[in-house]
């Protein structure tokens, strides 16, 4: 058997994957699905870590949120985020794939807290980390506390996973003859004004020449093609 082509990856999952055709919140069938393509890829002995946005939850409580000050809503996204991660973490369990949990924000009598070298070592375990409550700052987004946490592990490359199975020359719902692009540079995404992860999160990569995979997390085993080296999704490198 062909080898995967990544040690060790950062994976980031949007809050609102996690949705399915519901309107927020969690929906079984998704995250089992999803969960189902994470243990595939973890089965092979690539160590993964994973950062889930709040949007799902968030969303939900949004209308009530209006006019509220920005830093607290902030951490009502952040603790979103706690939500989904235990969730996802629980899910994973009830597959045999054994995951921690580590926040960015103290709330030790539900998840422990991130501790780098405690992140390390239980990757070096074989176990799942899941990074939740983003960066622990208010202003940032989960995108950033992906590539943070990539940056902070050694991660070969941080895959965004989204609904589109790549970065494309315009908007494939929209444009007909939208192309993909298999591989680009920071560079050349920054002059076509691609967007690829949010502004902080991209220079954050492209400084410390983190390469981004955008993959599709509804495309049927995609997730594990890309981690065996196929041309899925597009990549970004330096
Ligand atoms: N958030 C934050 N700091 C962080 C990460 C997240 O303040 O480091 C908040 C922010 O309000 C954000 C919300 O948490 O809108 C949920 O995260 P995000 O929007 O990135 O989730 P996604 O869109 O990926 O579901």
């Amino acid at each position: 058997m062909t080898k995967p082509a990544y040690k060790r990856v950062l994976l980031k999952l949007s809050g609102e994957a996690l949705m399915g055709e519901d309107a927020y919140g969690i929906n079984r069938s998704t995250i089992e699905r999803m969960v189902a393509d994470v243990a595939e890829v973890a089965n092979l002995g690539v160590e993964l870590a994973i950062v889930i946005g709040g949007g799902n939850i968030f969303r939900g409580v949004a209308p009530g949120a209006q006019g509220m000050d920005r830093a607290t809503a902030d951490y009502m996204g952040m603790l979103a985020t706690v939500m989904n991660s235990l969730a996802l973490a629980d899910a994973m369990r009830q597959v045999g794939i054994t995951a921690r949990v580590m926040s960015a924000i103290a709330i030790e009598q539900v998840v422990e807290p991130y501790v780098r070298p405690k992140a390390l070592q239980y990757l070096e375990e074989g176990k799942v980390v899941v990074f939740a409550a983003g960066t622990g700052n208010p202003f940032f987004t989960t995108d950033t506390a992906a590539a943070l946490r990539g940056a902070e592990i050694g991660a070969e490359v941080v895959l965004k996973a989204t609904k589109v199975d790549g970065v494309y020359s315009a908007d494939p719902n929209k444009e007909r003859n939208a192309v993909r692009y298999s591989t680009i540079s920071f560079d050349e995404a920054i002059a076509k004004h691609l967007q690829v992860m949010d502004a902080t999160a991209f220079a954050l990569c492209r400084d410390q020449k983190l390469p981004i995979k955008v993959f599709s997390i509804v495309k049927p085993g995609a997730f594990k093609r890309l981690i065996m080296g196929e041309d899925e999704g597009t990549l970004v490198h330096v």
